[in-house]
């Protein structure tokens, strides 16, 4: 049996404590362990969560088990061991088989319209057909089901809701029936009152909300993973489409607009934010604190952002944090991530389930 030490600065909810972290069989105890050999020394924070990725998906959809596993990797060494996935066509359970990957929560398979979504990622479903998708992959996934929840429609040449407000109610509760929660990818305004009105329990993106919807998102609970490196690129979304699609790139530029805006209203609201890459879809696997950085240049506080890549997200998706008892996922940064997010792109020791995945030296 090994004991392991690691000593800094403890951050959490609470603030910062000076104190020895011991990990003892995989698990963390603050107990003193005489004679534990000392790993690293630092701040140390809960395991990185990446609220917003996607495994075994790449730009032409479904990958294979070796590059689903180099995505899986990196996330790891970065210090991501907790992925939420908004979405994959790949079935990747066998990443929950291996303790040297990070834990995983799946959402099963995008659904979206027909047609209306980027290919090869979604189920593309028509209305009569959306309920019954959305219970099949709350019992495939680990909780979540994800809609792709408006996209462009080239019938009227603009960003639209995929599918009539009635049919996403039906969704969300055939979901909710099946115990699972679900979230939906919003760029645009008028998704987002239907979805809200019918007790989804997340958006994602969330570009067009009012100050009305983050309050109605903040007494329902109702999360948001922003994905700002995501939306950052609707001028690129604009300009490609607006030759052809000149009313579309007109909602994308006025949404590149509004999104600085949506985002710190949703903040002062108290909507609960979270930190997510969007690796696999838009984004790189391994680049969380790049999300981090990019969400604190938009006017999130550095702390807020911190939380919610490490103990709020842990706790939003049901695991511990750095306590007594719990398994041991940490992390441990040369410097103090709140005055400095990019201490999160190296950290000194990344330890998964009691295990040093990342060392020191
Ligand atoms: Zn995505």
């Amino acid at each position: 049996m090994t004991t392991l030490r690691f000593s800094g600065p403890v951050l959490s909810e609470a603030g910062e404590e000076q104190r020895d972290l011991y990990v003892v069989d995989g698990r963390i105890t603050f107990e003193p362990q005489p004679g534990a050999e000392t790993v690293a020394t630092g701040w140390i924070v809960p395991g990185l969560v990446d609220a917003h990725n996607h495994l075994g998906l790449e730009d032409g959809g479904a990958i294979s088990e070796e590059e689903t596993l180099a995505q899986a990797l990196a996330d790891r060494d970065s210090g991501a061991l907790l992925l939420r996935d908004c979405g994959s066509p790949t079935d990747t359970r066998w990443v929950q088989d291996r303790e040297d990957l990070p834990r995983l929560i799946r959402a099963g398979r995008h659904l979206a319209r027909t047609r209306r979504y980027i290919r090869n990622f979604a189920h593309e479903v028509e209305p009569d057909q959306l309920a019954a998708y959305a219970s099949q992959e709350a019992r495939h996934g680990d909780g979540w089901v994800k809609l792709v929840g408006d996209w462009i429609s080239r019938d009227t040449g603009d960003l639209e809701p995929s599918f009539p407000v009635e049919t996403f109610a039906a969704a969300i509760d055939a979901a909710h029936a099946e115990g699972a929660k679900v979230t939906a990818h919003c760029f645009g305004r008028d998704v987002l009152q239907g979805l809200l009105d019918a007790g989804i329990d997340c958006l994602e993106h969330g570009t067009g909300l009012s100050v009305d919807q983050v309050e109605q998102m903040a007494r329902q609970g109702v999360a948001l993973v922003p994905t700002v490196q995501q939306t950052g690129k609707f001028p690129e979304f604009a300009a490609a489409g607006r030759e052809k699609f000149p009313a579309y790139a007109a909602t994308m530029d006025s949404l590149a607009a509004h999104r600085r805006e949506a985002l710190m209203s949703a903040h002062e609201a108290g909507v609960a934010l979270f930190v997510g890459s969007d690796g696999g879809g838009t984004g790189r696997h391994g680049y969380l604190w790049e999300e981090a950085r990019a969400m604190h240049e938009m006017g999130i506080p550095a702390v807020d952002v911190l939380a919610a890549a490490t103990w709020r997200g842990r706790e939003w998706l049901g695991f511990a944090g750095l306590e007594e008892g719990a398994e041991a996922d940490l992390v441990v940064l040369d410097r103090d991530p709140r005055a400095d997010l990019s201490a999160l792109a190296e950290p000194t020791c990344v330890v998964l389930r009691g295990q040093v995945v990342v060392g020191p030296g």
